[in-house]
């Protein structure tokens, strides 16, 4: 018997190289990520641009870990972030910089992604 050609590798031959497509998007580095974020954060007011929300606010925020809230719609538990949102959208060329970045909830920021 030879085994040094099996029909299965024509098929795994014929399969993208990866299982998932790459995403598109840059890696930022985490200290990266906390220092953009705790900037947009703060020149923003921690508030949402749009409807003006803003979240509780530690003493000790660094940056690291995005803040939002939790709340009661009838019989729902809604989580609602304070996110990054890219003012011209990342698809249009619009980076990921303090000035392309603004805080928006996630509400907000739902509601913009399904009309733009
Ligand atoms: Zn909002």
């Amino acid at each position: 018997m030879d085994y040094g050609y099996s029909p299965m590798e024509d098929v795994l031959d014929s399969l993208p190289a990866t299982r998932r497509p790459a995403n598109p998007r840059p890696r930022v580095a985490p200290e990266t990520m906390a220092r953009i974020r705790l900037t947009v954060y703060r020149r923003d007011w921690f508030t949402c641009v749009t409807c003006r929300w803003s979240p509780d606010l530690p003493d000790d925020y660094d940056g690291r870990y995005a803040l939002g809230d939790m709340f009661r719609r009838g019989d729902r538990l809604i989580t609602r972030l304070l996110e990054l949102d890219h003012v011209v959208p990342f698809v249009l060329g619009g980076l990921f910089t303090v000035d392309n970045l603004q805080a928006m909830c996630s509400i907000c920021n739902g509601r913009k992604g399904a009309t733009v």
